[in-house]
């Protein structure tokens, strides 16, 4: 039997962006043009194989809406990982994205892991790939863009956060 580790992350951001759509397209594969927003938050579990290992990843999705913001830290203070989500169609869910991992960098677990996922690339960028991923390299965090309603860079997102996890 192969080895097994559980790690808990955490999907955050501004509402709308497509946190709960990039979930469902991993762990589902299925896109909804009218997904329904996220009441709290949800998780989702999902096995990700590695060479020596498997890694359950338990996947937690929060609600965007400003009214939800303070039980984020309930999410993200036990997280290993997070995907901190925004819309490159819409500039103002870069801001959120950059107030959120300050958030998770000043109260977040020691060493978590952050990747920044600009999500929509199927739309228009009106985010500047440029400048997020310098503001990336800046920071210690990894940068994607994806589609969840494409497809684009999906597993790829999720199976690399995985293999950010060491197994000991
Ligand atoms: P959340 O509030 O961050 O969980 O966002 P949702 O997953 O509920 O998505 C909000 C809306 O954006 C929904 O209408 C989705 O169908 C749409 N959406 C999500 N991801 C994408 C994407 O990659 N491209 C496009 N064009 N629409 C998307
Ligand atoms: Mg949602």
């Amino acid at each position: 039997e192969i080895p097994s580790m559980q790690k808990k992350i955490v999907l955050l951001g501004d509402s709308s962006v497509g946190k709960s759509s990039l979930v469902f397209k991993f762990v589902k594969d299925q896109f909804f043009e009218n997904q329904e927003p996220t009441i709290g938050a949800s998780f989702l579990t999902k096995t990700v194989p590695q060479n020596s290992h498997e890694v359950k990843l338990q996947i937690w999705d929060t609600a965007g809406q400003e009214r939800y913001e303070s039980l984020a830290p309930m999410y993200y203070r036990s997280a290993s990982g997070a995907l901190v989500v925004y819309d490159i169609n819409d500039k103002q869910t870069f801001k959120k994205a950059k107030f959120w991992i300050k958030e998770l960098i000043s109260n977040g677990e020691n060493g978590v892991i952050i990747f920044l996922v600009a999500n929509k690339s199927d739309l228009e960028h009106n985010v500047d790939s440029v400048e997020a991923s310098k503001y990336c390299e800046e920071n210690g965090l990894f940068y994607f863009e994806t589609s969840a309603k494409t497809g684009h860079n999906v597993v790829e997102v999720f199976t690399s956060m995985a293999s950010q996890f060491e197994y000991v």
